[in-house]
C-alpha cells in the first residue's frame, strides 16, 4: 500500500475483553504453506521476530503437491538447506514420460540442466513443511503457532497493526508493524482488506487420489511422472516414494482406459 494510506477494513466482531493475550513481533505471518513458511524462515534468518500463524494443527493434508524443482532446490542450497532436505525419503525424475495414443515418449530431459540438482526432488509437500518449521525453529526469532485461526485485523488509525486469532483456548492478538496474508487461494487476509483477486488463469477441475504400488514398479528412490493427454482431459501419473498420486478428472474412467494404472484398481 502507499505510505499514508488507509484500508477500508471489514469491521471486528470479537469484543476486545475477550482476548487472552497480546504478543508483539516484527512481521507476523499469516499462513503455514510453502511460502508463509519460507518467508519465515527467511525472516528469522536475518534476525528479523517473526510470528507465524497455521490454523490447522498440523501440514498433513494430503491436497498439496509432491514436487520441488531444480530453481527452487538451487534457492534452497544458496541457505544450506539442500543437503539435509536430501536425507528426506524422497524420489527423483528426471523428466515427464508422455503418453499420446499407443505411444510413449520422453519430451524433456533434465540431466542436460546445468545445475547440481537435474532432476524434480519428489517428497510430500506436509513433510517438506515439516522440514522448513524445523529448521526455521532453530533461530530464536521465529515463533510459530499452530491451531490459530486469523479472523480479525487490528486497526488502528486506518492502519493494520496485526492480527486477532481464535485459538482452541480463545481469542488471541499479535501486533506488528508488517502484517503478511499468506493463507493461500482464499486469503482471509486479501478479503478483510479489502482486495479483489485478478482472475487470470482458466477454471479447471482437478480429481487427486493414491493408487497403491504394485510388484514391479520402480525401485526405491526412483520416481516417474507420466501423463496423457485426451480431448479436455489431462491425467498425469506421479509414482512417487509411497504411492502413486493421480489428477485426472473422470478418475475411474481415466484409471480404467490407463493399462498401467488400472493394475492398481481393486478387483470387483
Ligand atoms: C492438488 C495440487 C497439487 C499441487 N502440486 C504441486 C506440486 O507438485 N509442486 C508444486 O510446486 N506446487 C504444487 N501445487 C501448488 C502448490 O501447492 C501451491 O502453489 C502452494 O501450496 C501455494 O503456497 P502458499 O503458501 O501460497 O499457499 P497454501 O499452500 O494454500 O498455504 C496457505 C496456508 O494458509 C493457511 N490458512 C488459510 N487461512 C488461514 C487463516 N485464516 N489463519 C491462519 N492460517 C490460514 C492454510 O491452512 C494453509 O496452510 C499443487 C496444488 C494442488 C492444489
Amino acid at each position: 500500500m502507499p505510505p499514508g494510506s488507509t484500508l477500508d477494513l471489514e469491521p471486528a466482531t470479537a469484543a476486545i475483553d475477550d482476548v487472552r493475550d497480546s504478543q508483539k513481533t516484527t512481521c507476523c505471518v499469516v499462513g503455514g504453506g510453502p511460502g508463509g513458511m519460507m518467508l519465515a524462515l527467511l525472516l528469522a534468518r536475518q534476525g528479523v521476530p517473526v510470528t507465524l500463524l497455521e490454523q490447522h494443527k498440523d501440514f498433513d493434508r494430503d491436497f498439496r503437491g509432491d514436487t520441488i524443482h531444480p530453481s527452487i532446490m538451487e534457492i534452497l542450497d544458496q541457505i544450506g538447506l539442500a543437503e539435509p532436505l536430501h536425507q528426506l525419503r524422497h524420489a527423483k525424475i528426471y523428466g515427464p514420460t508422455l503418453q499420446i495414443a499407443n505411444t510413449t515418449f520422453n519430451p524433456i530431459d533434465l540431466r542436460r540442466l546445468k545445475t547440481r540438482f537435474p532432476y524434480i526432488f519428489l517428497v510430500p509437500q506436509a513433510r517438506f513443511l515439516d522440514f522448513l518449521a524445523n529448521e526455521a525453529s532453530k533461530y530464536p526469532d521465529f515463533r510459530l503457532v499452530m491451531g490459530a485461526n486469523v479472523e480479525q485485523l487490528i486497526e488502528e488509525d486506518g492502519q493494520v497493526r496485526g492480527v486477532r486469532y481464535l485459538g482452541a483456548d480463545g481469542t488471541h492478538e499479535v501486533r506488528a508493524p508488517l502484517v503478511v496474508g499468506a493463507d493461500g487461494r482464499f486469503s482471509r487476509v486479501r478479503h478483510l482488506v479489502g482486495f479483489e483477486p485478478i482472475k487470470t488463469s482458466a477454471p479447471m477441475d482437478i480429481l487427486w487420489f493414491r493408487l497403491p504400488h504394485i510388484p514391479g514398479d520402480l525401485p526405491e528412490g526412483e520416481g516417474r511422472v507420466l501423463g496423457g493427454l485426451g480431448v479436455g482431459r489431462i491425467l498425469t501419473s506421479f509414482l512417487r516414494a509411497t504411492t502413486r498420486t493421480c489428477e485426472p478428472p473422470g478418475w475411474s474412467r481415466c484409471v480404467s482406459r490407463s493399462p498401467r494404472l488400472s493394475r492398481r484398481l481393486p478387483s470387483t
